[in-house]
């Protein structure tokens, strides 16, 4: 080897211990990965009937991405001209901590911060949903999709809440730096997760009492036993690390969620593709009074795992919902669709099907038993 390639070797090299160190750095030393089940956690997760050799299951057979198309999934990331970012900013509305001390009139309020991450107050049990309030989808804080605005609400500003509840450990979904301040914030607050989630949260200090982690047909009650918490079927996948993205993954449950008061009962999808179980679910625990489904992060080439917006209102008629939110779009760069293709699609099937929508801006507060009239495109004037 000549004394130039060996330089430019070490150079190369060097570069690279660089970008890792710089990654691992600015990831609290791996802290982001979470942690995998052990003891009692691990115990339920590998008695769970969704395990099977070494990882969880969907109840349907599923594929994260059909074969034959990563390479087109890679082209479609680099060449793809679609709009996937807001071309002006975003009409964020930003809730006060005062708008959240008079209880709703009706019983049911629901805000969406942006993204998953919703906060809903039923029968005087407050849940917070999804809470990411983190710059960017990534366990790392200087690589990986960014949000397109600032969260609507300071952790400093958020009422006291019952319980945090998490869908599934994807990063647009459970960001360590959120469960790290709400827990040291709110003394008294739950976190209530799909099986296995547990390991991760306590590895950033949440203690294990105030953790519940459940399998999907397992309640807890929350706000002194007004309000019961119900984990369902999803279908999807999960996992932090990279092995899990490019193996078989899976190694924490993912769940759907019920919410059920004395008057009025929700319906939470997190991430899932479409399968027939939502009938069951609406038949068990609906009607529901407010189904929040994601409609955005769909692609041809996952089909199963993220449904499309005409899957996700057909999904809330089979849920027997009553009044539909929109979740998980206008937030991150996740897929290869226009930033607004899902509020314009799910718009559009609603008004296909007769489904009443409520589409709020970021931050807005909503009570779904007073809506009236058509839905505001309030994403055409963005930019504009
Ligand atoms: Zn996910
Ligand atoms: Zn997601």
């Amino acid at each position: 080897m000549t004394r130039r390639r060996r330089w430019a070797l070490g150079i190369t090299a060097g570069g690279l211990l660089l970008v890792v160190g710089a990654y691992v750095v600015t990831t609290d030393g791996l802290a982001a990965f979470g942690a995998a089940p052990s003891g009692d956690r691990r115990s339920r997760v590998v008695r769970s009937p969704r395990w099977h050799d070494g990882a969880f299951e969907n109840a349907v057979p599923t594929v994260k991405t059909l074969p034959g198309r990563t390479w087109e999934m890679l082209r479609r990331h680099a060449t793809g001209d679609e709009p996937r970012e807001p071309p002006g900013p975003m009409p964020v509305m930003h809730p006060s901590r005062a708008s959240f001390e008079a209880r709703p009139n009706s019983g049911l309020r629901v805000t969406w911060l942006g993204h998953s991450t919703v906060l809903l107050e039923l029968d005087g049990a407050r849940v917070l949903f999804d809470a990411t309030w983190g710059d960017r989808a990534s366990p790392s804080t200087i690589v990986g999709p960014k949000r397109f605005f600032p969260p609507p609400l300071s952790l400093a500003d958020l009422p006291a809440i019952d319980a945090v509840v998490i869908s599934h450990d994807h990063y647009d979904h459970l960001d360590m730096g959120t469960i790290r301040e709400l827990a040291r914030r709110q003394g008294a607050l739950r976190f209530v997760v799909p099986l296995g989630i547990g390991a991760h949260l306590e590895r950033w200090g949440v203690p294990a009492g105030r953790i519940t982690e459940l399998e999907w047909g397992e309640q807890t009650a929350i706000a002194t036993g007004a309000v019961t918490l119900t984990a369902t079927p999803s279908r999807h996948f999960s996992g932090r690390r990279l092995r899990d993205a490019v193996g078989r993954g899976n190694p924490t449950l993912w769940a759907t969620w019920v919410v059920t008061g004395a008057t009025h009962r929700a319906f939470f999808s997190g991430d899932t593709g479409f399968f027939e179980g939502f009938a069951a679910i609406g038949e068990a625990h609906g009607p529901f009074d407010l189904t929040m489904i994601k409609v955005g992060a769909y692609g041809e080439p996952w089909p199963q795992i993220h449904v499309n917006p005409e899957e996700a209102v057909r999904a809330h008629g089979l849920l027997r919902g009553r009044v539909m939110l929109p979740i998980h779009w206008g937030t991150f760069n996740l897929a290869f669709h226009a930033w607004d293709e899902p509020a314009e699609r799910t718009v559009a099937a609603a008004e296909a099907s007769g489904a009443t929508l409520v589409m709020p801006r970021p931050g807005e507060t909503i009570e779904p038993s007073l809506v009236t009239g058509p839905v505001e495109r309030w994403w055409r004037s963005v930019g504009k």
